[in-house]
């Protein structure tokens, strides 16, 4: 089966007692056992419920991995890989990634005993001479966010496969429909379902898809145990989401694509970061390893925060709020919001500057996008 099919059938055949069409809202706590220890599959809702069931398995299926697990937000699911490896644990990182990423690995990862470098993503070699004996893990995002980098996977997996460490890629930007990491030698994948995958802005939601068993079993005892799971409610929106994701995909790349080149030719805009440019070292990675460039963009307004705030405070279709990935057309200041936990030295270090813009370009009609954009800039 294709993506297509796959995200509409995967994991939701009808329902065996009603033949409903649409996998049901199991809201319940608990299951009927017949008799101690004999049941259907399922005894208690942390450990499983059937709605989670047929979304574990549609996303495994979509990334093209064995095993899909659903975690109550992509932070959880974060926190659940962190969990697979213990004390005295050296974590290598990309350094232009999610600041919360960023904050669990400084805040609460450290304290439990683990160390954290942060390897140039412009500079593969970097990964190569950051990771040491002690290297459990190398996570990467691609693109990264919030300046939308291209990171090699392929070559990148071969230097971890070398060294013996796991490499995990947040596929979160390019979603499922262009990039499965997996397939490029990536061991760990995981979503903030929050973002495309579900789509519409109204759940927080996140998931890890692997093919390797035993870590699989680890992840899924790390998921009972610590019991970040998202409710039946979430897991139903976020199986209705999915469905549509190739549509919504396909159009906010050719949104996010129109939005980059009227931007890169504005006299008001000084840099425009989107993989889809042509003529960039980011453009020629892309074009290898996804099917498409994707719907996030970030852009340098000439001038600084009062530029910034001006723009902003232009804009009529478009919202100021975090996220990215919803059917509606957002914008974002990094410098103070997704990466505002982040010290202003660290942040600049890593080029996200105070005239950076981020744009989650939704599926509303392209002029209207570009239209607003051009008044608010005028
Ligand atoms: C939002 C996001 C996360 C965190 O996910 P939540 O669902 O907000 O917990 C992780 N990685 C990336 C790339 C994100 O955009």
């Amino acid at each position: 089966m294709r993506f297509e099919t796959k995200a509409i059938h995967s994991g939701q055949q009808p329902d065996v007692s009603t033949g409903a069409v649409i996998v049901p809202v199991f809201q319940t706590s608990t299951f009927q056992q017949e008799a101690v220890g004999r049941h259907k599959g399922y005894e208690y809702a942390r450990t499983g419920n059937p709605t989670r069931t047929a979304l574990e398995t549609c996303l495994a299926e979509l990334e093209g991995g064995r095993y899909g697990l659903a975690f109550s937000s992509g932070v959880a699911a974060t926190a659940a890989v962190f969990s697979l490896f213990g004390k005295g644990t050296h974590i290598v990182l990309g350094d232009d990634l999610y600041g919360g990423t960023y904050r669990l690995v400084e805040k609460v990862f450290k304290q439990w005993g683990f160390s954290a470098t942060y390897a140039d993503v412009d500079n593969i070699e970097s990964f190569r001479k950051s990771i040491t004996a002690k290297t459990q893990i190398v996570w990467i995002e691609s693109p990264t966010n919030p300046l939308l980098k291209v990171i090699d996977i392929k070559r990148l997996a071969k230097i971890t496969r070398e060294k013996k460490a796991l490499l995990a890629v947040d596929n979160t930007f390019a979603s499922p429909y262009f990039q499965n990491p997996l397939a490029l030698g990536a061991d760990i994948v995981v979503h903030s379902t929050t973002k495309y995958i579900n789509g519409h802005s109204d759940i927080v939601g996140g998931a890890v898809v692997v093919n390797d068993e035993a870590i699989y079993n680890q992840l899924k005892f790390y998921q009972n145990a610590a019991g970040a799971v998202p409710g039946p409610w979430d897991c139903w929106l976020t199986l209705r989401g999915v469905r549509t994701l190739a549509v919504r995909m396909r159009e906010h790349e050719r949104n996010a694509q129109y939005l980059a080149n009227f931007l890169s030719k504005h006299k008001k805009v000084a840099k425009v970061y989107y993989p889809g440019l042509k003529g960039t070292k980011d453009y020629k990675i892309a074009s290898k390893q996804m099917s498409g460039f994707g719907g996030m963009l970030s852009f340098e307004i000439k001038g600084d925060f009062a530029a910034v705030e001006n723009f902003f405070a232009g804009l009529k279709l478009f919202l100021l709020a975090e996220s990215l990935g919803g059917v509606e057309s957002l914008v974002c200041y990094p410098a103070k919001m997704t990466h505002g936990s982040m010290p202003e030295k660290e942040r600049l270090k890593r080029g996200i500057k105070n005239n950076l813009i981020r744009i989650s370009v939704g599926i509303e009609n392209k002029y209207d996008l570009k239209d607003d954009m051009e008044q608010a800039l005028s």
